[in-house]
């Protein structure tokens, strides 16, 4: 038997989550669909932390969306009654004119976003968690902080299916079969349809979009936990000592940590992962990855490092590590939603109202060009 609904959001990870949420609340008959039992360590959206910030080295466009989404974040938050947020404090790390100082500091005056901008020597005064080098210069964000991803996904499926929405988790669709008034999906155990279909699926998009051969390139992505040996600096690594940052320790190379909550400092490189496909992530550190980072840590954190644990997450990436946020080239009934190259779960508060409103033919009051999928970074159409 064909199931129907309105609108089928698949993929319920920290995008998808989000828009079964803000759809759920117009009304609509909706329906979300995972392959898995989301919050779960197969995607992208696990490991305790995400970074937000707002002073956004990647690009202005961002910021807009930004302080949007920090509002949103807040009123589910409320809505469910968890605590998904932790301010901290931000600092991008790295010499005068590399690109995270650089595009940080033109996206927070570009947008009047307070920083501060400190000196090899006052960063070692105000955050002994930091051993810069004489170079080294920080920008200070206090609005940044943490999202806890697991407690995140949980609030907004929680939330969704509060508000009336339909979820179905560990069933897989197989197949996504186009129509101009319908969309319908084959899974492991049945067939569903529906008007529209809002396809969240990470690092899974690709290979339910063969047709579109889109140039996602998935990367495996390790997360390392580490204790700090010496008791007696352990307290330089708390939240209320350590921000979160972002170190461009060499030019475009990049890794990017997180204080004590627990269970160490959490630190992982930022876009240096090897390709893999989705169904082959292992969560799996060998001990000379684990290795290198520990130097990492001692030599950038003036740590001892005692190594507790890791995890491996995959980065989806674009070409141009913009988003995707739009309809099908073609079947204009299906949106698209890719917010990731390593840099989407702080948005997604956002996006899934605005992947809600696409749904619902609601104006949207942002300028969601640089993420459209016929841009030339991401799609050729055949001519
Ligand atoms: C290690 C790491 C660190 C990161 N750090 C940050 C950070 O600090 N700040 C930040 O803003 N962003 C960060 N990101 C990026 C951010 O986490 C991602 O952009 C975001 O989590 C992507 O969410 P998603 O919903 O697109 O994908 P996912 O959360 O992976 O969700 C996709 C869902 O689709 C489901 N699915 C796939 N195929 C099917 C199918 N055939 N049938 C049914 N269900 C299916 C999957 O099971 C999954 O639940 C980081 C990412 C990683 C990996």
């Amino acid at each position: 038997m064909t199931r129907t609904f309105d609108i089928i959001v698949l993929g319920l990870g920290a995008n998808g989550s989000s828009t079964l949420y803000h759809l759920a609340r117009t009304g609509k008959k909706v329906l979300g669909i995972d392959r898995f039992q989301p919050p779960h360590t197969h995607g992208s959206s696990h490991g305790e932390s995400r970074i937000i910030r707002q002073a956004y080295y990647e690009d202005p466009i961002y910021v807009p969306l930004l302080k949007a989404a920090y509002p949103l974040w807040a009123d589910i938050e409320k809505a469910s009654g968890k605590k998904l947020f932790q301010k901290t404090g931000g600092l991008m790390l790295g010499i005068e004119d590399t690109a995270v100082i650089k595009g940080s500091r033109l996206s927070a005056e570009t947008h009047h976003i307070p920083y501060e901008y400190l000196s090899s020597s006052d960063l070692q005064k105000r955050f002994p968690a930091f051993l810069p080098q004489p170079d080294t210069v920080g920008l200070l964000e206090n609005e940044a902080g943490i999202l806890f991803p697991e407690a995140c996904i949980t609030a907004f499926l929680t939330q969704a299916v509060h508000n009336g929405a339909h979820m179905i988790c560990n069933e897989s669709v197989l197949h996504i079969t186009p129509g101009n008034d319908n969309v319908e999906l084959t899974t492991s155990t049945g067939k569903y349809t529906a008007g529209q279909l809002i396809l969240s699926a990470g690092a899974w998009t690709g290979q339910l979009l063969p047709e579109l051969q889109l140039p996602l390139s998935v990367k495996r992505q390790p997360l390392y936990w580490f204790k700090e040996g010496d008791p007696s600096r352990a307290t330089r690594y708390l939240p209320a000592n350590m921000p979160v940052y972002i170190w461009e320790y060499l030019p475009g190379r990049m890794f990017y940590g997180f204080p004590d909550l627990g269970n160490g400092i959490k630190i992982a490189w930022h876009h240096r992962g090897e390709t893999i496909q989705p169904d082959e992530l292992k969560q799996f550190t060998s001990s000379e990855e684990i290795r290198e980072m520990q130097q990492i840590a001692e030599k950038y954190l003036g740590m001892a490092p005692i190594y507790n644990t890791s995890l491996v997450c995959m980065y989806t990436n674009t070409p141009d590590e913009h988003f995707i946020i739009d309809r099908h080239p073609v079947f204009k009934n299906i949106i698209i939603a890719s917010p990731c190259s390593g840099h989407g779960f702080k948005f997604s508060s956002l996006t899934g109202k605005i992947l809600s409103d696409m749904a619902t033919d609601k104006k949207i009051p942002f300028d969601l060009s640089p993420f459209s999928i016929t841009r030339p970074a991401i799609y050729q159409p055949i001519t």
